[in-house]
């Protein structure tokens, strides 16, 4: 059973008596679900355990920065119709879904995500698909949301399939925290309904820790490669999670080993009660430096940062060449030392 309610965490020992009140506070502000799967990985004689830090509350999420927001990647800036965001050119993403199967303490959707937030209507469902028929420079619809493979097959199937009529869309990408919190779920029938004839579907996984790509995981990622969908990862730098070197060359390395490219490595977003979960952007930048000299090039993620404000995703990651006018560029290697390039 999914572990939703301060009570049931404190009887699951994933957290002590006495931080009960303070569980219930935070469980009234933000949803909380943990499902068996993920709070079987939880190490509960570890106080700093990262798979904990993820998914159980803290009442640190209580304290609410000047700086964070609600919208922090500005979504309600570029939603010309109920559940599409069209920030980019070229894509545009269909959020169909506000539950998710866990809910992840430093989501940057926190504050529109939860249980009693379902689906689209099919009304507007209706007005969102024609708003993407209606605009041809739309080439890719990413599914998001909330985690739109909490769908039953039978429906995530049937909007695969209108998305997939609209002539100018030739790629449907899905984001996906579900193999990993559920990998059970990641079923035939599920893999299939991800498939649309003559278009190219992506999943991309969210994971963060190494220790989240179990066994059973791995055969749930293996599901959809096998079936001809090629996965991309994206994962958020987290503070006390995954903030150093050796863990994040683990995390990179085990989604190649599972054919998943690396794909993003966020910047945390500003998030409300986020904090204790944000590293610098010059720490990131020092990661990032760290991977690049000693991870093989299939596993290096782009560093990146959603501009506050909807202003876009830009790479945040550590600059390599200095231009130095008619004199060249300055380039800097691997260890540190600057070269000269002509
Ligand atoms: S699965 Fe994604 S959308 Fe859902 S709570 Fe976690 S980060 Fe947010």
């Amino acid at each position: 059973m999914t572990i939703r309610l301060p009570a049931e965490l404190v009887a699951a020992g994933l957290a002590p008596p006495e931080k009960l009140a303070d569980l219930a506070r935070v469980a009234q502000r933000y949803a909380v679900a943990l499902t068996p799967e993920i709070a079987a990985l939880v190490d509960r004689a570890d106080p700093h355990d990262p798979i904990a830090r993820q998914f159980v509350p803290d009442v640190a999420e209580l304290t609410t920065t000047p700086d964070e927001r609600a919208d922090p990647i500005g979504d309600d800036a570029h939603s010309p119709v109920a559940g599409i965001v069209h920030r980019y050119p070229d894509r545009v993403l269909l959020k169909l879904v506000n539950v998710c199967a866990v809910y992840c303490r430093f989501c940057f959707r926190r504050e529109m995500v939860g249980p009693g937030r379902q689906m689209l209507s099919a009304d507007q469902l209706d007005a969102a698909l024609g708003y993407v028929a209606g605009h041809p420079e739309v080439w890719e619809v990413i599914l998001t949301g909330g985690d739109p493979l909490v769908l039953s097959a039978r429906r995530l199937g049937a909007v695969i399939a209108r998305i997939a009529a609209v002539a100018q869309v030739k790629i449907i990408r899905l984001h996906t925290r579900l193999p990993v919190v559920a990998p059970d779920r990641i079923t035939p029938s599920l893999v299939r309904a991800l498939k649309a004839p003559g278009k190219t579907t992506y999943v991309a996984l969210h994971a963060n820790h190494p220790r989240e790509l179990t066994q059973q995981v791995r055969s749930a990622c293996a599901r959809i490669v096998d079936a001809g969908i090629p996965m991309v990862s994206q994962s958020v730098l987290l503070r006390g999670v995954n903030d150093d070197a050796g863990t994040l060359t683990q995390l990179m390395r085990a989604f190649v080993e599972c054919r998943i490219k690396p794909y993003y490595l966020h910047h945390a977003d500003l998030a409300p009660g986020t904090a204790h979960f944000r590293t610098t952007i010059a720490e990131g930048q020092a990661l990032m430096r760290a991977l690049r000299g000693r991870v093989s090039g299939l596993a290096q993620p782009a560093y990146v940062l959603d501009i506050p404000g909807g202003y876009g995703k830009v790479p945040a990651g550590p600059g390599y060449i200095d231009m130095c006018g008619d004199a060249g560029a300055l380039v800097e290697d691997i260890n540190g030392v600057k070269r000269e390039y002509p």
